[in-house]
């Protein structure tokens, strides 16, 4: 997914409609895309939930959503999502989709943003890690686990 537009989404729907139908999962690779405005469209794609399958004298002719893609997805992202395409895998996740992979610890840096600058659990959202310019402190953490959910936070912290 290059970018969340118009011309990309066609490319997307195209490519998963058509030539990878047959496939039984997806892998939805937004790293490095440009942002635009289509992440409820495109979680809306990757959310059907087969509820048919049409047989009609016993010939297959298809299902139902035949529109959607209603097979298992991951959504692969990095720090190189910017706007919209940083958005679009919070989406995903909030309909429960399907699995988001890629880095769990992302933060802005050189910008005085103490709520996009700091480091939360990827499994309660928790504040582990203050920031504020150049000052750090662990705040929700201990022994590398999170003090609400006890999730593991890998990486050393001091
Ligand atoms: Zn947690």
């Amino acid at each position: 997914m290059r970018g969340m537009n118009d011309p990309s989404y066609r490319t997307v729907v195209e490519d998963v409609l058509g030539k990878h139908i047959g496939k039984e999962a997806l892998i939805v690779d937004t790293r490095f895309n440009g942002g635009g405005w289509l992440h409820d469209d495109l979680a809306t794609f990757l959310s059907g939930k087969k509820y048919m399958t049409m047989m009609p004298r016993e010939q297959a002719m298809g299902k139902e959503p035949m529109r959607k893609w209603s097979k298992p997805s991951v959504v692969l992202m990095s720090e190189g999502n910017y706007s919209d395409a940083h958005l679009f895998p919070v989406t995903y996740k909030a309909y429960q989709i399907g699995k988001k992979v890629g880095l769990n610890y992302i933060y802005v840096g050189n910008i005085y943003d103490p709520k996009r600058s700091a480091t939360y659990c990827p499994q309660c959202n928790n504040l582990l890690i203050k920031r504020d310019n150049y000052q750090g402190e662990v705040v929700g953490m201990k022994n590398n686990y999170c003090l609400k959910c006890d999730y593991k936070i890998y990486g050393c912290y001091v």
